[in-house]
């Protein structure tokens, strides 16, 4: 088929994920047919460096035979059965095993779910049930924080701060409240805060909503490592030790969402590890599989394990697909991959250090006015004005033009507003850094020259 073809048979049928129907239908999508390694193809023959890893997920990169045989072997023995009314299987319970050996000491449990959305429906019902078996019920208020996305069902959209989602269909899951996020380049830095006054007043405002709603009304706070579909945001330095401490003065669970900081991006098996935090919950999916077959599942800490075990009867709540025993198995074998080639480490020791230094260079381009990484994970902050540090108009969407150039240029770099962000596969090798940056400066020198 030619790329007209499968263009317009996709427009005649198929509803897009987080698209504009319509103009999409009107565009054409980009029709990607394989991939390898850390490159991606389209029907129109380009190859391009997938600076996105899918969507932040293939973390051992694209044609893994390990990964396929393992999906293989699963669909032949038992290609599914379920985990609902005591019955188990050796992949759900092998990955539940191997899960816990790599999460934080006091971590023992998973609840597996089919994607990271739902990871976030279980922690809501998870956490008002822990405070309700602790005859603490009226602890039901959940705290997550403005431009913080946890997922598209009804309760991740609502955990999520991402004010055009609640906009539509809702109205969002009651007793959900947003605070003000550690965004130094967007919200601290007009403010003229340095980004530590700016990490510890974030704190402050959580501390605030929690006094607000009553201590006694809060159950938890819910909160990525860094946040990703946000923009790929680190928090300054202050931040996550003034939270741990709001947190523990209030008796509040801390859920950490892990869905793209977990299995390797920021250089630790879990984002948690990095910022020394320890998480009552941690939902889980993508890199869990390097993103072969849809899995996820909540890490649960011991505190709210022991007591759903010890006291909680049926926990009423469970999916077709938790523990599905081929993308069990995918998942057994790809945690199995990245700790045998020692992924993980290298992204702390190697590839992490490379490309903070690489993409720093990038801080110098004109239309540049933040270069930031962590680990495998780092954004460029598009401005007007460098010297000013003033944003292009709206009107000109900068982003998306430098996303749209990028691809032309054959990087796939990701656009929030302005700033651009990329999260590349953890197996890509020091060229291919050095390839995404020359491809991600030239798209920023066409970007500046069409916007001047
Ligand atoms: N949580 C975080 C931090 C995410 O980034 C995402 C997806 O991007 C989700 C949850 C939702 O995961 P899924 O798309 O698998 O439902």
């Amino acid at each position: 088929m030619q790329t007209p073809q499968y263009q317009a048979r996709d427009r005649a049928h198929h509803l897009h994920p987080f698209t504009d129907f319509k103009a999409l239908g009107e565009e054409g999508s980009r029709v990607v047919t394989h991939a390898e390694g850390v490159y991606i193809h389209d029907s129109e023959g380009h190859r391009i460096l997938d600076g996105m890893a899918g969507l932040w997920c293939v973390n051992l990169g694209y044609g893994r035979r390990e990964l396929v045989e393992a999906a293989t072997a699963q669909l032949e023995q038992l290609p599914y059965y379920n985990t609902f009314f005591k019955t188990t299987h050796p992949p759900a319970l092998k990955l539940a095993e191997k899960l816990c050996e790599l999460a934080p000491a006091h971590v023992n449990h998973v609840f597996f779910t089919g994607s990271g959305s739902e990871a976030n429906d279980t922690v809501l019902r998870m956490v008002r049930r822990y405070w309700a078996l602790k005859g603490r019920p009226g602890k039901r208020w959940i705290i997550g924080r403005e431009n913080g996305y946890h997922g598209s069902t009804v309760a991740g959209m609502s955990l999520g701060g991402m004010a055009p989602m609640h906009d539509q269909g809702g109205p969002c899951v009651p007793e959900i409240a947003h605070v003000a996020q550690p965004y130094w380049f967007g919200e601290g830095r007009g403010r003229e805060l340095s980004p530590e006054a700016f990490g510890r007043q974030c704190a402050a405002a959580l501390e605030d909503k929690i006094l607000e709603l009553g201590e006694e009304n809060v159950a938890a706070f819910i909160a990525e490592p860094v946040q990703g579909a946000g923009g790929a945001i680190m928090p300054p330095a202050s931040y996550w030790p003034a939270v741990k401490e709001v947190l523990a003065k209030y008796d509040i669970l801390l859920v950490a969402d892990e869905v793209i900081c977990g299995f390797g991006r920021l250089g630790e098996w879990f984002g948690s590890q990095h910022f020394s935090l320890e998480p009552d919950l941690m939902p889980i999916a993508k890199g869990l599989s390097s993103g072969y077959l849809p899995i996820g599942g909540v890490l649960v800490g011991d505190r709210v394990a022991d007591t759903l075990i010890d006291e909680g009867g049926e926990f009423f709540h469970g999916f077709t697909y938790s523990g599905h025993p081929t993308c069990a198995a995918v998942a057994l074998r790809n945690l199995e991959l990245l700790e045998a080639e020692g992924v993980v480490d290298r992204v702390r020791e190697d590839l992490g250090p490379y490309l903070a230094r690489r993409w720093a260079e990038l801080a110098e381009h004109p239309i540049v006015g933040e270069a930031r990484s962590l680990g495998l994970m780092g954004a460029l902050e598009l401005v007007a004005d460098k010297a000013a540090g003033t944003r292009f108009d709206k009107s000109l969407s900068a982003g998306n033009l430098c996303r749209d150039l990028c691809f032309e240029a054959g990087l796939v770099m990701r656009s929030v507003g302005d700033t651009m962000i990329i999260s590349p596969p953890l197996v890509i090798t020091h060229e291919e850094i050095d390839e995404l940056v020359r491809l991600a400066r030239q798209a920023l020198d066409e970007t500046a020259r069409r916007l001047s």
